[in-house]
Parts: C-alpha cells; sequence; structure tokens
C-alpha cells in the first residue's frame, strides 16, 4: 500500500482541459442542439426512417474494408488501437459501415420494403482541427437499403434533408447566394468509372510537376481526390482533366438523368459540380453534398451519395443503398450564424418563499406545477424576496411565484409576470389553471 507521502503526490490539486479538437456543449447551446436533433427525428420519421442505435467502436478492418484503405480518413485520421485480445479496434470515423454492418448481422434484408435507418451520435477523426472542424465531431445520418436504385429514392432522401435544414431555421439558396446549396455529381460505377480513373491519373502524370506533394501521391493512391483540391496553384490544371460525365456508361448516364429530372420534380434547386468526388470509396453514382454560408472553408454540411456495392462487400446480399451524414457542429454554426441559434428559455417559474411556513408550501407548489409540465425552480435556501427576485430575472424565468406569510396564512400564492412586473394574487389550487392560461 502506499503511503501517505506516496499519496500526496498524486492527490495534488491539478486542473484539467478537454483534449484539442474535443469540446463540450454546454447549455445553452445544447438546448440548440436538442432542438435540431428533435426536427431531425420528426422529419426523419414522417419519410418513414427508424433510429438505430449503433456502437461508437468496431473493429478496424470493418472501415477498412468499406471506407477504404487509401483515403485519408482511414490511412491517418482514425483513432485505432489494440485491444486486450490484440483485434484491432478503431473510434467510428463514421456510421454507414457501421449501419451496413448491423443490416447484415440482422438479416434485415428480410423485411418488408425498402430498410430504412437513421442514426445520430459522435464520430471520430484525427484532422487538424479548426472552426467547423473537430476531432469529436456530430452526425446525423440516413441510409435507404434495399433492392431498387430508383433514383426518385436518391431525390426523396435529398428532399428530406433540405427539409430539415429548412426546418431548423436557414433558409435554402441558389448557387452564389445566400442560404444552403445543394451541389450533385454521379461518380460512375464499377463499369465506367476505373476506365475512366485511368483516363484521369494519365492526365494527371502528365501535369505532374504542376501539381504541389498531395495530389502527386494522390495519382497513384487515389486520383478522384486530386479534384477535390483546394489549392489556387492547382485549379487550372484541374479544369482541363477530363470530366466523368463525359465518360459515364450508359447506364449510369440515364440514373444521373433521371436524378435530376426527379429533383426538378420536387423544386429542388441544384448545381451539377463535377469535382464532387467525397472522400470515401464505396459511393457510387450518385453523390451530393450541401453547404451553408458562413462557415469559411468548412462549408460543406452534409454529404451523401449512393453505395450500391457496399452491402455485397461486407459479405451481405446483392443490395443497393443510398445516404446522407450531416455535420451536426456545422449546422449549429450555421444557424448562429444566421441569426437562428437562439432557443426558448426553459424555466417557466421561479418559487420564492419566506417565512417559517413557506417552505413546505413552495415545495407542494413546485411538485404540482412540474406534474403540469413546468419548468420550476425552487430555491432551499431562505432569502429575502428582493434578493430571490432578483435571481429569478436573472435566471430569465418567465413567472415567479411569490410565497410570503400572508399568502400561506390566506391559501393564496402571488404569480408575478417577470417580464413586465404585473402581479396577481389568487388562491393557490387555481394556480396550474392561471398558469396554462396565461403562458399558453
Ligand atoms: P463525411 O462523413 O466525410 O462525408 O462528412 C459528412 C459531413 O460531416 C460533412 O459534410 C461535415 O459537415 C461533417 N464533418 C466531417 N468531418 C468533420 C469534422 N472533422 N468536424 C466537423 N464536422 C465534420
Amino acid at each position: 500500500m502506499a503511503n501517505d507521502k506516496d499519496r500526496g503526490a498524486v492527490t495534488e490539486a491539478r486542473k484539467f482541459q478537454a483534449v484539442p479538437g474535443v469540446r463540450d456543449i454546454p447549455p445553452p447551446e445544447s438546448a440548440l442542439w436538442n432542438r435540431v436533433e428533435q426536427i431531425a427525428r420528426d422529419v426523419l420519421a414522417t419519410y418513414g426512417f427508424e433510429d438505430i442505435r449503433l456502437p461508437i467502436f468496431e473493429q478496424t478492418e470493418l472501415f477498412a474494408r468499406s471506407v477504404g484503405t487509401s483515403t485519408d480518413i482511414v490511412g491517418k485520421e482514425m483513432y485505432s488501437f489494440p485491444d486486450r485480445d490484440e483485434t484491432s479496434i478503431s473510434l467510428r470515423p463514421e456510421a454507414t459501415a457501421s449501419v451496413v454492418r448491423a443490416y447484415i448481422e440482422h438479416g434485415m434484408h428480410t423485411r418488408p420494403g425498402d430498410v430504412k435507418l437513421y442514426y445520430m451520435g459522435p464520430m471520430f477523426r484525427r484532422e487538424r482541427p479548426q472552426k467547423g472542424r473537430y476531432r469529436q465531431f456530430y452526425q446525423i445520418g440516413a441510409e435507404v437499403l434495399g433492392q431498387s436504385d430508383h433514383p426518385g429514392i436518391d431525390a426523396d432522401v435529398i428532399e428530406m434533408v433540405l427539409v430539415f435544414i429548412e426546418r431548423c431555421g436557414l433558409p435554402a439558396g441558389r448557387p452564389g447566394s445566400p442560404g444552403h446549396t445543394l451541389y450533385i455529381n454521379s461518380i460512375g460505377c464499377k463499369e465506367c468509372r476505373p476506365k475512366y480513373v485511368e483516363l484521369l491519373r494519365a492526365a494527371l502524370v502528365n501535369a505532374k510537376d504542376k501539381l504541389g506533394p498531395d495530389s502527386q501521391r494522390r495519382i497513384e493512391t487515389n486520383p478522384l481526390r486530386v479534384l477535390d483540391s483546394k489549392l489556387e496553384a492547382e485549379q487550372a490544371v484541374i479544369e482541363d482533366l477530363p470530366r466523368i460525365a463525359d465518360h459515364l456508361c450508359e447506364a449510369c448516364r440515364e440514373h444521373f438523368k433521371m436524378l435530376q429530372a426527379m429533383l426538378s420534380m420536387r423544386k429542388i434547386a441544384y448545381e451539377v459540380n463535377w469535382r464532387l468526388v467525397r472522400g470515401l470509396d464505396y459511393y457510387m453514382r450518385t453523390t451530393f453534398e450541401i453547404t451553408a454560408p458562413g462557415l469559411g472553408a468548412q462549408n460543406a454540411v452534409c454529404g451523401g451519395g449512393r453505395y450500391d456495392g457496399l452491402v455485397e462487400l461486407l459479405g451481405g446480399p446483392p443490395t443497393k443503398g443510398i445516404g446522407f451524414a450531416l455535420g451536426t457542429d456545422r449546422l449549429i454554426l450555421a444557424l448562429q450564424e444566421a441569426g437562428k441559434g437562439g432557443a426558448a428559455k426553459a424555466l417557466d417559474v421561479y418559487v420564492a418563499w419566506m417565512g417559517p411556513n413557506a417552505y413546505p408550501v413552495a415545495v407542494r407548489v413546485a411538485r404540482t406545477l412540474r406534474d403540469a409540465g413546468f419548468s420550476v425552480e425552487l430555491p432551499h435556501e431562505e432569502m429575502k424576496f428582493k434578493k430571490a427576485l432578483g435571481l429569478a430575472a436573472r435566471l430569465e424565468a418567465r413567472y415567479a411565484v411569490i410565497l410570503g406569510d400572508n399568502e400561506v396564512a390566506a391559501g393564496t400564492v402571488t404569480v408575478k409576470r417577470m417580464a413586465d412586473g404585473k402581479q396577481e394574487t389568487i388562491p393557490e389550487n387555481a394556480l396550474t389553471q392561471h398558469l396554462t392560461r396565461v403562458s399558453g
């Protein structure tokens, strides 16, 4: 056993801070998060999606196979560690792989109709932290798994995300104007994409000396990602590269054309962006991204696309899939930038009591109001009314219920509307009804 001297060394006070890139979401901001998550649940339910709760960590191999070993996410950003039995475990960098794993593990393909699942929660990537980019960040995402790859499914998924974003308070914009913007692309299928990638690689090899080291490396590992480059010096080269739209097979071209018709039918504005390739290996055909204003460099709030081969790749039956992941942190930032970050204050009533007999009545009043659904703050130390009412104002309570000797003796309560100081004294047993009426 450690002696007292040893123990003294470890019990010395020390302050801690959250690890870089990781943060708390304290109130009142957490109220905005709850509001956004509740809107997501409501909207997703109207489109027939059901919640799936997934593990935070999985076998590393799952992500290596699905997201792809040549991606930055798997190659350098995952938090991986050997478990005690030496299997490599990773904190999830995204959740589509887990949804697909769960779909296969639970034999969900036998369910009637398309399987529509959504999730929300933290993801982990060891990226360079900056505004809108964290090492623990949050996503709200959904997947449709089934037998059809009809572009109407893609359009419905996109419509659903846009409805959600708009209901949160971000207006839709047109490309180049304020509001969020939808970009779409098709990145082909296993028939046409490899041929295009080879063409692209050849063109990149020719232009190699005009590219920076990251892009040079990607010529071999993942040439599509070069199209994502934001480096000013590379833009001219990229503009001259072959474009996938000119190399799609007949089926992919038709699918992309129909997707655009399906979006127009839903009156959804979009812009085709041939450089939108996204950083994960499993995507094919439809890819899309939604950007929001006011976020600086990290302006993508949502990314998604089709991944028809993924279920098979992970050992399941042939299945089509499409989904999206929306960055909750960034949506919240965009809402705050747009002045839509306020969340209604939660405190309805502050119970200000004074005098030896008032506390038991205050306890009873608080319980009655809470049972009726009001949020109530009940102080337990006696204080002067002036101080109690000052606190009620600082806590932004909508009402103060005042209980002094007079009220207790008469079986009444005094209700003070904090906004304008208007007071009324009413019987205690009429309080719930009174507050329901005036605050409704
Ligand atoms: P991805 O899973 O890479 O397709 O990303 C989907 C969305 O998640 C992006 O559009 C971002 O909104 C969000 N996101 C991705 N990485 C981060 C991060 N490191 N910090 C905050 N949000 C992120």
